[in-house]
């Protein structure tokens, strides 16, 4: 994909990456310019934090080896709240009300009439949207950021400059007004301490990192802060508003340096390691001592 900022993107061609012009698929290799790209097509491979993240935090082979994303219609749900509470005159356009469930001919009717790039929800979920919107625009920060101007989910491709390799992001949300981006996630539990481990756990640190510097490198104007709104999915549809300190952010653009070499000596070599192949010695987790005292590290 070329390099730059990409306004109504497919998002299944941002995951997924266009099909090749030849039936074998893509063929990469290095160039000579050191891009990694398809001898059939000459289309690019890029890599996402979620790529990124699985590289680094599990194993090459996890990321290499990794299913397809396929359309989920139980994430559509998902989509449409984002939409709801972000951007809600695309909502009133894009999510059309469905049957009470998925089930049999009414669904598969349905589907068949709604227009390319709508989302059909099942009826209690279309009407949920709305009471997570008005919810959550009982939040101070999230009423304002439903009220600007944005860009909303545009898709960012750029090349990193130390590795040459290409990279993508897709942000749920930039405030170019306020020099902000915003990511929405929906979750059982946004209470601070699950929100910090589930950050954590999912490298959110990393996703602002490489969402920052990727959005100034394909051309946008530069953001100054990022900040997570966390909405709940079920009564009473609290919000939380989260960033994180300059450090962790920080810490998160350190992986993606190191996620990024891990990255290229993997395309280079074409060896994508699962596990280690041995014993491997490993503690419990510090707080999991209650009786003794965890060694200092
Ligand atoms: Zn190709």
């Amino acid at each position: 994909m070329k390099d730059g900022i990409h306004l109504d993107f497919d998002e299944r061609l941002y995951h997924n990456g266009p099909p090749c012009s030849e039936d074998n698929g893509h063929k990469f290799a290095f160039d000579d310019d050191g891009r990694f790209v398809c001898s059939h097509c000459g289309e690019e491979e890029s890599i996402s934090k979620s790529g990124l993240w699985d590289l680094y935090g599990r194993t090459p082979r996890h990321y290499r080896f990794a299913p397809p994303k396929e359309h989920m219609p139980h994430l559509d749900f998902g989509k449409a709240l984002h939409l709801a509470v972000l951007e809600p005159e695309l909502f009133e356009t894009k999510a059309v009300q469905g049957p009470v469930d998925r089930r049999g001919n009414k669904w598969k009717d349905a589907l068949g009439a709604i227009e390319d790039g709508q989302i059909l929800l099942i009826s209690d979920n279309y009407d949920d949207c709305y009471t997570v919107q008005s919810e959550a625009w009982k939040h101070p920060v999230v009423k304002k950021l439903a009220t600007e101007t944005s860009i909303f989910e545009a898709s960012a491709f750029w090349h990193h400059e130390r590795t040459g390799l290409q990279c993508r992001c897709r942000p749920d949300l930039v405030v170019p007004k306020m020099k902000l981006m915003v990511d929405l996630k929906t979750t059982a539990d946004a209470s601070a301490w699950n929100w910090a481990r589930t950050a954590g756990n999912l490298g959110y640190h990393v996703q602002e990192g490489m969402y920052t510097e990727g959005w100034n490198k394909a051309g946008g104007d530069p953001t100054e802060a990022f900040i997570f709104v966390v909405i709940e999915q079920k009564a009473p549809f609290c919000t939380a508003v989260y960033e994180l300190p300059p450090h962790a952010a920080e810490e998160g653009r350190m992986v993606m340096e190191r996620a990024l070499d891990r990255y290229k000596e993997c395309l280079e070599s074409n060896k994508w390691p699962g596990y280690p192949e041995r014993v491997v010695e490993l503690d419990i987790p510090k707080f999991s001592y209650r009786e003794s005292e965890p060694p200092e590290l």
